[in-house]
């Protein structure tokens, strides 16, 4: 059997690790460079080569099935739990030990949380580090090479032929068995366009759209001191819509990140300063269903509304403007004991530029989740607008990852099966155990 994989990402990467060791012949591309050649990319190149998006990322692995993949809706809980426990060996191998949560202690933020209505998510965490990164991936090529996997890099796939069960590259034709479709999420445009071409089923996945939060540090001290990227989930009494803490940044950052007809938000904690605060994404997630099914569109057309009104930057404003309903303004923002870590933001008025049911969803949340962490629903909290989390097609597949065309299966972020390192990985070995023809014991 001959096995293609476009795409040398975390899912691209495990699939190939897992299907060498069943002896097969394997081929993994990507159009980007080696791990050895990528020091020192910048710009879009960060994306592209063996290790994929995350290979110059903090490298934060999360081993929970409620957090980054969609698998548990393909296969359960259990079945998920276990291959990221086949994920988490891998790396224990490669030397990324997981650091259990303090067990008592986050026992008791369940608790505390469940008691307000709350639900609290632990996780068994791992933290490679950005300095690591790097070399554990470099690991995980020379034992793939190794074995006898043909790692083409600089090879783009431009077109797939499943008649010909053939792959049109850069540098000419690959034929193959079974193939796996792993592009992250760079490559989900060129994705989209196969699914067209060829008549791939999908369904758009939801799209979260809500706020970044900015408290003081020592007001969530408490909790991250616990769990690093504390994930709590609200259900809101006037929608019953669910709104959710994401990426947590303690001492961290609020960034502008910019897109062709927008600007959204986004947090950082970085390793060689601090700042005073802390900032936290709250977003509620959103799926559609006739006549607009795509979640993208909807997202792009708020991401665009809000950057106008913002004049081409986001706005923030105080929490007690919001709630009064009046525009903040410089002078008022100058009176928050918060002081903004995003500069050039629009002082102004978050209401005119989120629907109302999301600035409900936040306002009822914030309220919430005070009862848990005390001081974030205070009048000094500092919110940024608009942040938005879009996360594509989600192709539609067989428990095994395999799509409606014969002997082609999908993996990782590009295919919407994911959203995180682990979960991309965990979505590899499936694929790969489909490819192989494995069945689950
Ligand atoms: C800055 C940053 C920080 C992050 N931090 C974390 C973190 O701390 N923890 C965490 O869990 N996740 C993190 N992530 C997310 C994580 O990196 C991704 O979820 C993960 O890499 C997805 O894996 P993947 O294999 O699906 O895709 P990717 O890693 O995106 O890999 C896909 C590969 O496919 C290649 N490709 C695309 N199209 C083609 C084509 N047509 N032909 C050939 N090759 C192609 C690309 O070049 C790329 O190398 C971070 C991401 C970024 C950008």
């Amino acid at each position: 059997m001959k096995f293609v994989i476009i795409g040398a990402g975390p899912a691209g990467l495990f699939a190939a690790l897992y299907l060498s060791e069943k002896g097969a012949q394997v081929t993994i591309l990507d159009k980007g460079k080696r791990v050895e050649e990528r020091k020192g990319e910048k710009g879009p190149d960060l994306l592209h080569g063996v290790g994929g998006a995350g290979l110059f990322s903090d490298g934060k692995l999360n081993y929970s099935p409620d957090i980054g993949t969609n698998l548990p809706a393909l296969i359960g809980r259990e079945k998920t739990f276990e291959l990221m426990k086949r994920v988490e060996e891998r790396f224990e191998a490669l030397g990324v030990r997981a650091r259990d949560p303090r067990e008592a202690e986050v026992e008791n933020w369940i608790i505390r949380a469940a008691k307000e209505g709350i639900r609290y998510i632990p996780a068994r965490q791992a933290h490679i580090g950005s300095d690591k990164l790097p070399e554990v991936i470099g690991r995980v090529e020379k034992i793939l090479e190794e074995s006898g996997v043909e790692i083409r890099t600089n090879e783009e796939a431009l077109e797939i032929d499943p008649k010909k069960h053939m792959v049109k590259t850069t540098r000419g034709e690959l034929h193959y068995d079974a193939l796996l479709i792993a592009p992250g999420r760079s490559g989900a445009k060129w994705l989209e366009s196969m699914v067209h071409m060829l008549g791939m089923d999908f369904i758009y996945n939801p799209v979260d759209i809500g706020v970044r939060v900015e408290v003081p540090a020592m007001v969530m001290e408490e909790i991250t001191k616990v769990t690093w990227d504390p994930k709590v989930y609200i259900n809101t009494p006037t929608y019953d819509d669910i709104v959710r803490t994401f990426c947590v940044s303690p001492y961290g950052y609020v960034v502008r990140e910019k897109y062709k007809n927008f600007v959204l938000v986004n947090g950082h904690s970085r390793g060689d300063r601090r700042s005073e605060n802390t900032n936290f994404a709250f977003l509620v997630k959103v799926s559609l269903t006739e006549p607009l099914e795509n979640t993208n569109l909807y997202g792009e057309a708020i991401a665009f509304e809000a950057t106008t009104i913002g004049g081409g930057n986001p706005i923030i404003q105080r929490l007690e403007d919001l709630l009064m309903g009046r525009r903040s303004t410089g002078e008022r923002i100058g009176k928050s004991f918060v002081n903004p870590t995003l500069k050039d933001a629009t002082p102004g008025d978050i209401a005119m530029a989120l629907p109302y049911r999301f600035v409900k969803d936040i306002t009822e949340g914030l309220e919430k989740l005070n009862h848990l962490i005390k001081g974030v629903y205070s009048a000094q909290t500092l919110i940024y607008a608009p942040e938005i989390k879009f996360h594509g097609l989600r192709i539609l597949t067989n428990e095994y990852l395999k799509t409606n065309l014969e002997d082609i299966f999908v993996a990782g972020d590009g295919a919407g099966l994911s959203r995180g390192i682990v979960g991309a990985a965990a979505s590899g070995i499936l694929a790969a155990m489909g490819m192989a023809g494995e069945k689950w014991e």
